[in-house]
């Protein structure tokens, strides 16, 4: 089929965090006639970006305008507060659209898999980003801030990220957009030691050197690391001269585990060959059990071997940050192994290696894994939507009557589903950035549902 202005290839996309915003930049950035239009479970765009990235990052925050202006297209629609499976399930969508595009990420988290995980006081980065980034899924969590150490379990740019949080005084976050009620549970907060760990040694760890110096920037924190850390096995002393970042993270690290203590009033402690066996108490965590590490070489890759030597942590919160996983969505394959929809560059698989279900595509964390920065996305969606317009002259399933774009709206009326569009999120985003000009602060959020659609008379 031949696309034209008046019936354009019609595509929805499920999720719009960074990569369903690239996926629909590409879309339109091309000469096929499209008309896209972006899902999203809660009201609020952006995803990640929103929710995800540090509320003291905001310049990697700034590219929602490039987002904005995605959104400006007439060609692109957003409708949030609709959820995937419930308010549109894929024999709906595939009703109204030639092809989907699933962008959904990553949005639960790996287990450690050791005794104890479950008590209280032990979560993952995930939920306590989400919780001091405003998520409304995690505005009642309330993290345990009232005894005096807390473990931080991994050595990648989110355990990087929580530590700062943790570390940072209340003033300082009130500079930034982070969640209302996070600042102030940590206004409160006792905790005087913060304690990453890494099972492997510091040539390994996943942290970029711009995130790693800034654990040493802190002015409300010492930060420490053991020099006998620093004596690198022989595979990764080699790596320095592999890989310059590596290079530059050692540099970084040998300066912190020089530097002398100023007794500022919290220590981050940045611990290598160091795994959590056990997380202790009864009901609520009381510690964390440590084993110290050696690293083997197996087959080129250095891997974290427990020594049998251990030690115990008095911590009274754990948080696990050893990587994101994805959710399998009801109706599409789903890679359990992976924990991604097993796709061929972007075109949905009906298992790993398997035929190509016709007309599903997949980009983002959910496509690849959860690995890269915010920009990786662009040319992971780009490459999807090469193959969905390869795909294209194929596509057009879409009824004449089901292809007009006001369809899925009276469809999504008609079954009471109260979706917030783009105009809803101008007005509450001039709303939240009103409320942070007058407190000087980039902008305050709504953390809640509800009242994102009191204020914008959705309800
Ligand atoms: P990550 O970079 O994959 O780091 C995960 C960490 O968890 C690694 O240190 C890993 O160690 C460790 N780990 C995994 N399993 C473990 C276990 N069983 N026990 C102990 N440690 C374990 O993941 P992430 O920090 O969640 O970040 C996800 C992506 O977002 C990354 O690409 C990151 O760069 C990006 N990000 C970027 C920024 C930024 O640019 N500012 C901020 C946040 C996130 P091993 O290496 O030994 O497996």
């Amino acid at each position: 089929m031949t696309y034209t202005p008046e019936r354009p290839l019609r595509v929805g996309i499920v999720g719009a965090g960074p990569a369903g915003f690239f996926a629909a930049d590409a879309l339109i950035k091309q000469d096929v006639p499209v008309s896209v239009d972006l899902f999203d479970r809660l009201p609020t765009p952006f995803g990640l970006v929103r929710y995800g990235v540090a509320p003291d990052h905001q310049k990697i925050k700034s590219v929602t305008r490039l987002y904005q202006k995605t959104l400006d297209d007439p060609r692109v629609r957003f409708f949030g507060h609709v959820s995937y499976g419930q308010d549109l399930t894929l024999t709906e969508l595939r009703r109204f659209y030639d092809a989907i595009i699933y962008t959904v990420g990553a949005p639960s988290d790996r287990p450690l898999g050791i005794p104890g995980e479950t008590l209280t006081g032990s979560i993952s980065a995930t939920e306590f980003v989400a919780w001091y980034n405003g998520h409304p899924d995690y505005a009642e969590l309330s993290p345990e801030l009232s005894m005096g150490s807390v473990a931080v379990v991994g050595m990648g740019n989110v355990a990087v990220d929580v530590t700062r949080i943790l570390a940072k005084t209340a003033d300082e976050l009130l500079q930034t957009d982070i969640a209302d009620h996070a600042v102030e549970a940590l206004r409160h907060s006792q905790v005087r030691d913060i304690y990453m760990l890494g099972r492997r040694g510091p040539a390994q760890g996943k942290f970029t050197t711009k995130e790693l110096r800034e654990l040493g920037e802190l002015t409300n924190a010492d930060v420490v690391v053991d020099p006998a850390d620093m004596e690198l096995d022989p595979i990764s002393e080699a790596s320095l001269a592999e890989d310059p970042m590596v290079a530059k993270n050692i540099e970084v690290l040998r300066e912190f585990s020089v530097r002398a203590q100023t007794g500022r009033p919290r220590r981050v402690h940045i611990k290598f060959l160091s795994s959590p066996v056990a997380v202790l108490g009864d009901t609520k965590v009381e510690g964390l059990r440590v084993e110290k590490n050696e690293l083997r070489d197996r087959g080129g890759v250095l891997a974290a071997v427990g020594t049998g030597e251990t030690e115990v942590l008095p911590v009274g919160l754990v948080l696990r940050s050893v990587g994101y996983r994805g959710v399998a969505l009801p109706g599409v394959p789903f890679d359990e192994k992976r924990s991604v929809i097993p796709n061929e560059r972007g075109r949905v698989t009906a298992s790993a290696g398997g035929t190509v279900v016709p007309g599903e595509y997949v980009a983002g964390w959910i496509k690849r894994g959860p690995t890269g920065v915010i920009g990786t996305n662009k040319a992971d969606a780009a490459e999807s939507v090469r193959c969905l317009l390869e795909d294209a002259p194929g596509l057009a399933r879409v009824v004449d009557t089901d292809a007009a774009p006001e369809s899925v709206e009276r469809f999504l009326e008609a079954k009471g589903v109260q979706f917030f569009s783009f105009d809803h999120w101008l007005e509450l985003d001039a709303l939240e950035l009103e409320a942070g000009r007058a407190q000087g602060r980039p902008r305050v959020k709504l953390t809640r549902v509800e009242e994102m659609l009191r204020r914008n008379r959705v309800t």
